[in-house]
């Protein structure tokens, strides 16, 4: 008798009555903001997984064997692009055995489309350890430019599943109403910060910078991937103090020592910012998130 009902769906799917996919899509993204826009776009007709949790290196995400087994049941793989998650995106869709999700195919979300990098190096050979080959990676600190990451989910939201198009625009319109609400106030809170230096340990600030009338001064890392030298820590010290740079970010994924050495010989104020949601306590979604970067930011450039 069990035998019987064991062989039901076999049956039912050699019929093909089984629906091509789970009623739900089923979306992995590599970090916890495309997470957050995803569930935002899809609601009720997503099912939704970050491979992150918001406090792991955005170049270095921690690879768990579960990973594999989400990639394997996914319609859609959201990232960041730019070659951000070269060091264990690629790995894991091959282990995946996925072919929707692979590059070039409609289920391979590429939220960079659209978006212009800055930082461009002159080789986009990783041998060296700069892990930005393409251009800097971290535009989604740009709120402008995350509006151009939620365009590009909604898309293939709506290619995945065109029954709920109507929806997804409907989500999509209402989440970008909230974020340009959102960015009148987060431009008026740092209007009086215009300028203001700041040093930061990876290359993670430029488009934030730049959105903002900021001055982003330098890095700790000698460059994105690549550990300080004594002679860097010591130069950076020096040109901080001359320049007299008022505010140190360190980002959670990094070790406090060096930021905290720098902080306290130049003087500058010490803060930590998460450069995802789910990075410090309380910061689950994206706009959570950039409401402490930027009251944080705001009150230590004071
Ligand atoms: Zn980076």
């Amino acid at each position: 008798m069990k035998f019987k009902f064991l062989l039901i769906p076999f049956v039912v799917a050699a019929l093909g009555l089984f629906p091509a996919r789970a009623a739900k899509l089923r979306v992995v993204t590599t970090l916890t903001d495309l997470a957050d826009f995803t569930r935002n776009l899809g609601g009720e007709f997503v099912e939704v997984r970050s491979l992150a949790s918001g406090v792991e290196d955005t170049h270095g995400v921690p690879m768990k064997p579960s990973f594999v087994t989400l990639l394997n049941r996914a319609d859609l793989v959201v990232l960041i692009g730019f070659d951000c998650e070269h060091v264990f995106l690629p790995a894991l869709l091959e282990a995946s055995k996925n072919p929707r999700i692979l590059p070039g195919k409609s289920g391979y979300v590429d939220c960079s489309q659209g978006v212009s990098p800055v930082d461009i190096p002159k080789s986009t050979d990783h041998s060296e350890g700069d892990v930005h080959p393409y251009g800097n990676p971290h535009y989604m600190l740009d709120p402008l430019l995350a509006k151009t990451a939620v365009g590009n989910i909604a898309r293939a939201l709506i290619a995945a599943a065109p029954e709920h198009a109507a929806e997804f625009v409907r989500n999509r319109q209402g989440y970008l109403a909230k974020l340009d609400a959102k960015i009148i106030g987060w431009e008026q809170e740092l209007a009086p910060c215009k300028g203001v230096k700041f040093v930061s340990y990876h290359e993670h600030w430029p488009y934030f910078a730049a959105r903002f009338g900021l001055q982003y001064f330098g890095t700790i890392e000698l460059k994105p991937g690549v550990d300080p030298t004594p002679r860097h820590i010591e130069q950076l010290i020096a040109s901080m103090k001359s320049e007299r740079v008022p505010v140190v970010v360190r980002e959670p994924q990094f070790p406090e020592k060096v930021p905290t050495l720098i902080a306290r010989q130049t003087g500058a104020k010490l803060i930590t910012l998460p450069i995802m949601p789910g990075g410090v306590p309380d910061t689950t979604t994206y706009i959570a998130e950039m409401d402490y970067i930027v009251h944080t930011f705001a009150a230590a450039a004071k």
